[in-house]
């Protein structure tokens, strides 16, 4: 029985991206052949997600595909028809968020996969399948860093935190959740005019334009916060290190304004703040199970439908160039079911 999937191919030349094609297909069951390890379990997909990442890999940008044919797509939720694997078994509901799916092996954008069950949870109690997906690898991103801060001392008591790509998917799922725990949150934007309402509907206190964070600033500036949540990199997150009050600290988990790191040592050696990087690929499994168990409890069920899209597979390509060109607001799932 064939399925229906999204496919890039691509030729690499000296590490360039000479020709690269995504399109939706009718595939046979054998293209997964292979896939998933010694040890697979194939899903029906029910939902996958747009990701940043998958916009990288879908629009034909560098640094994601790994592989040629190739399925993109990060996240996928989906049940369980075959598993050779003990700790899945058939008609159980299963999530997938990273773990190189998508990137290295098929992904998550088609109504079938084969995956490894390093990366699998059991479908967290408390979500449904949609809104797990609607969480998926960004939503999960947030909790990381949520839970990275909370380690580092974070408290509501101690000041406000501020989040930044706030109306993104990671940025909306951290305004929600930490607002939801107390924080007062500084959502900063770039979408002030369009998104400042939205922003405030998912518990954001103040909105800051993200043009003051943007260009390059002095060492030391005004303590404004006493966390932050970046999910923009280069001088947005220098910035962002320079106003953090003392003892505080900020998360690291993205670059939408770019990789650099343009800054300097002031912010640590003279407030005592830290910067924490966060990895959801490489998570452990009992870190990653504990996030989700905390997005079931921390993360308001309305707020999460609230900056949820749906989109058939067909609309992929589309919204895969918008998330690049930061058009996307919140989160988007795939229906797949
Ligand atoms: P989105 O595209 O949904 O959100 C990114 C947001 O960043 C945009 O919505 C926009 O927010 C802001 N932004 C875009 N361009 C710029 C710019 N030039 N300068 C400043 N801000 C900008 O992506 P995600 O939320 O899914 O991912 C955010 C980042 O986190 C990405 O870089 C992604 O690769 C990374 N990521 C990392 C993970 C990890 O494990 N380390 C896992 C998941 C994501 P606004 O309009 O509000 O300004």
């Amino acid at each position: 029985m064939g399925f229906r999937g999204i496919v890039i191919e691509q030729t690499v030349d000296g590490g360039r991206i000479r020709e690269h094609s995504a399109e939706l297909r009718d595939l046979p069951e054998s293209f997964l052949d292979g896939s998933g390890g010694d040890a697979p379990v194939d899903v029906d997909v029910l939902y996958s997600g747009v990701n940043y990442k998958d916009g990288l890999a879908v629009s034909g940008k560098p640094g994601v595909v790994r592989t040629s044919p190739l399925i993109p797509g990060i996240d996928l939720v989906g049940r369980v028809s075959a598993s050779a694997d003990d700790r899945f078994s058939v008609g159980e509901t299963v999530v997938l968020t990273g773990g190189g799916a998508g990137e290295a092996t098929h992904g998550g954008l088609a109504a079938r996969a084969r995956v490894s069950g390093d990366y699998l949870v059991a479908l967290p109690e408390g979500l449904d399948a949609r809104r797990a997906a609607a969480i998926g690898t960004a939503g999960l991103t947030a909790m990381l860093s949520i839970l990275a801060l909370e380690h580092e001392g974070a408290d509501p008591e101690r000041g406000p935190v501020v989040v930044t790509g706030a109306a993104g998917g990671v940025g909306s799922v951290a305004v929600a959740v930490l607002a939801s725990l107390g924080y007062r949150v500084i959502a900063a934007t770039g979408r002030a005019d369009s998104e400042a309402e939205y922003l405030h509907r998912l518990g954001a206190a103040e909105i800051l334009d993200r043009r003051e964070l943007s260009e390059a600033g002095p060492a030391l500036q005004k303590r404004s916060w006493a966390a932050g949540v970046d999910t923009v990199g280069s001088n947005t997150l220098v910035n962002v290190l320079a106003r953090t009050q003392d003892d505080g600290a900020v998360t690291a988990c993205g670059l939408a304004q770019g990789a650099d790191l343009p800054g300097t040592v002031m912010p640590f050696i003279l407030r005592g703040v830290t910067l924490v990087g966060i990895n959801s690929v490489t998570a452990s499994r009992e870190l990653r199970q504990r996030a989700w168990e905390r997005l079931s409890s921390d993360l308001p069920a309305d707020l999460l439908d609230e900056m949820t899209t749906e989109i058939p597979l067909d609309d992929v390509p589309a919204r895969a160039e918008a998330i690049l060109h930061g058009r996307v607001r919140g989160r988007t799932v795939v229906s797949l079911a």
